[in-house]
């Protein structure tokens, strides 16, 4: 496999990579920013790009923001944009299961384990939830009747069609078992099961399965490690994931954008994840950044799940382009 051209410090390098592309879609944690910490001269990068003509699309697995907040969070950083250039792996699961499940009434509800990014976006899509941030759910320990509860489904919506797993920062073992016995259908009364698509049991998807978040000069539990992995588990299943790589995601950017995939380049720091997403995707380039999670190293491993075209030391150093 060809080796990624490094452009750091390459002048005519990074002007003959900025001339080949009009979209960058770029990842947010880890290439943007730390946590809060933004990376020095990535606001000026962004108006260098834009200045250029290109157009800079914000495509992030953090389904702890909706795109309002991320439009808040890039703004307030000096990141001029749109909230229409900002696509999240919460509203991708929420156009995913309005526009393209369109459950039936009367399950058609979606029981939320993660954040109130999901819970706005599955709003903003007229999509009905339970769980999510409510406090009720927000609790320590199980008393016997919670066990009885949600085994014989009498404490569990009966109108739950689809578990919608992503980061959770409040998971519990009260809120993993409600979770599980939606996607083993104990809220499905037995004579509904035999009719049933799939015996009842809710549907399985995760915003995204990401391993690690990075914050703070270091990282913490991702979705894939902190909610989604444990209902695998329980399971047995993986879920249907619409964050990066899911092509589901590319094609409802690609829709939004009318993008021309040949002159688009995904720009990010996680190799399964960004670089996974541009290359099966067929974009026309990828530009992975060593501000995040991966490293060389991880790409030159015989099993590197994908291979960036590109790479720089950090998103700023595509400014280097400027002085020519
Ligand atoms: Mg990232």
């Amino acid at each position: 496999m060809a080796q990624p051209k490094y452009l750091t410090g390459d002048t005519a390098a990074l002007n003959e990579f900025l001339d080949k592309f009009d979209t960058f879609l770029l990842d947010c944690d880890g290439v943007l920013w730390s946590g809060d910490h933004v990376f020095e001269g990535v606001p000026e990068t962004i108006k260098l790009l834009q200045s250029k003509g290109k157009r800079t699309v914000f495509v992030t697995n953090n389904s702890t923001k909706s795109r309002a907040e991320y439009h808040a969070k890039l703004t307030s950083k000096g990141i001029p944009c749109q909230v229409e250039d900002i696509f999240g792996s919460s509203y991708s699961a929420a156009i995913y299961i309005a526009r393209i499940l369109k459950l039936e009434p009367p399950r058609n509800k979606v029981f939320v384990l993660g954040e109130a990014g999901i819970e706005i976006e599955l709003k903003s899509e007229g999509i009905e939830y339970v769980g999510g941030t409510d406090p009720a759910y927000r609790k320590l320990g199980m008393a016997p009747e919670d066990f009885e509860g949600i085994a014989s489904g009498a404490t569990l919506d009966p109108n739950v069609g689809v578990v919608l797993a992503g980061l959770d920062f409040h998971v519990n073992y009260y809120k993993l078992a409600h979770a599980h016995g939606y996607l083993r259908g104990n809220h499905v009364s037995a004579e509904d099961k035999a009719t049933a698509k799939d015996g009842g049991k809710a549907l399985f998807l995760a915003t995204n399965i990401d391993s690690t978040l990075p914050m703070y000069h270091n990282f913490f539990p991702g979705a894939g490690s902190a909610s989604v992995v444990a209902l695998s588990n329980m399971i047995g299943e993986q879920p249907l994931a619409l964050g990066k790589p899911s092509q589901a995601m590319l094609d409802a950017v690609e829709g939004k954008f009318q993008l021309d995939r040949a002159r688009t380049c995904m720009i990010g720091d996680r190799l399964n994840t960004d670089i996974q997403f541009g290359v099966q995707g067929n974009l026309g380039g990828t530009l992975a950044v060593l501000t995040g999670v991966n490293k060389k190293e991880d790409w030159e491993k015989p099993d590197a799940p994908a291979v960036p075209a590109y790479y720089v030391d950090g998103l700023s150093d595509l400014r280097g382009a400027a002085s020519s």
